[in-house]
């Protein structure tokens, strides 16, 4: 799997080759605010490596810094007594438009459920 794929959208964010408002940034992840966001926190948290979906996934130590960079999002955001919503689409019936797999977290308004 490449580090990075030179025509994707969100490997060119996390190379900084394409401007984005990021809101945190380690080693393995990048938290950016999402461009067209659906509530008062919206934030794109991705892996610096390039895995187009979640199935393409082969290393799950991937996980790990990205659900530790949810913590700090949250922490960073106040998100905690509120609560929040964590979101990864994968593929056309998830919803997926972006080739780089992402999660969503979401918060500062309650949200539905079941999802449209
Ligand atoms: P998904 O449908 O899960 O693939 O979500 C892709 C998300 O990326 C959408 O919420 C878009 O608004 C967001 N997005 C697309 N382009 C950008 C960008 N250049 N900067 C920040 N967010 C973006
Ligand atoms: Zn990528």
């Amino acid at each position: 799997m490449p580090e990075s794929q030179a025509d994707c959208l969100f490997c060119k964010i996390a190379l900084k080759q394409i401007k984005s408002d990021i809101v945190y940034e380690d080693e393995f992840t990048v938290a950016f605010n999402d461009i067209n966001p659906q509530a008062p926190v919206h934030i794109l948290i991705i892996p610096k490596t390039h895995y187009a979906t979640l199935d393409d996934v082969d290393d799950h130590g991937i996980y790990t810094p990205l659900f530790d960079t949810i913590a700090k999002i949250v922490g960073m955001k106040k998100l905690k007594s509120d609560g929040y919503r964590v979101v990864a689409n994968c593929g056309s019936n998830g919803g997926q438009a972006v080739n780089h797999i992402h999660l969503h977290v979401l918060g500062g308004r309650p949200m539905k459920w079941p999802p449209g």
